[in-house]
């Protein structure tokens, strides 16, 4: 069972590879020949993660019609982290807080910068993560998945990306960086987005 998720990001790949049932083969947008880069102008996640599904399920059925009925459907997912000191910053705007190009590093550095002034308790924040199925049935749905936590002092940990070496999951001392996948995946915004995702497709 085939699912097109529309992300060249390795680690969201691998993620998603991880949480899903060996079942679903999952292919990302280079393994379909998509290369353009698909501008995420929308002003909420929600709009950002439909469209690239919608972007990615067009050009799939303008260039391989014929496969893409025979595939479970297109997924995307869009994430932001919000942080409450922050009003909701740097919200659907995460990927690029620290301007243009994108660049992790400078993201979080803005990020612990506009932290400073806050103690170790007013640092709340969560993730929220969207994903949109559009299946070539024209049958359309989206997930949400929230993981709450708070912003560290300093970052921690290797493992991951983004954001991860900064934010401690809620009932954690240690980062999302510090944690292993399966820990992560257990109770990362993704991962609840795509075990929802999983318990609808299990019952199609
Ligand atoms: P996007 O969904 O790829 O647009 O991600 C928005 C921003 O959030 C980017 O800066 C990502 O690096 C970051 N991000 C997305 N998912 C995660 C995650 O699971 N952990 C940490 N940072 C993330």
């Amino acid at each position: 069972m085939q699912l097109v998720f529309a992300t060249n990001n390795a680690h969201k790949l691998q993620e998603v590879r991880q949480i899903l049932p060996a079942a679903y083969e999952v292919l990302s947008l280079s393994d379909i020949g998509f290369h353009e880069d698909i501008e995420e102008t929308g002003t909420t996640i929600e709009e950002n993660s439909m469209l690239k599904a919608r972007t990615t399920l067009n050009w799939l059925k303008a260039k391989h019609p014929e496969t893409v009925n025979a595939m479970l459907g297109v997924i995307a997912d869009d994430t932001g982290l919000e942080v409450e000191a922050l009003q909701g910053a740097p919200g659907v705007y995460s990927a690029r807080y620290a301007g243009e190009p994108a660049n992790d590093a400078n993201n979080r550095r803005k990020l612990l910068n506009a932290l400073q002034p806050y103690s170790t308790d007013r640092r709340q924040a969560r993730f929220r993560t969207v994903v949109t199925l559009l299946r070539s049935t024209g049958e359309e749905m989206q997930l949400e998945g929230v993981a709450r936590g708070c912003i560290a002092e300093q970052e921690k940990g290797d493992r991951g990306f983004g954001y991860d070496t900064l934010f401690i999951p809620e009932g954690y001392t240690r980062t999302f960086a510090q944690l292993s996948a399966d820990e992560k995946n257990n109770i990362s915004h993704r991962g609840r987005a795509i075990q929802q995702l999983c318990n609808y497709l299990s019952e199609l």
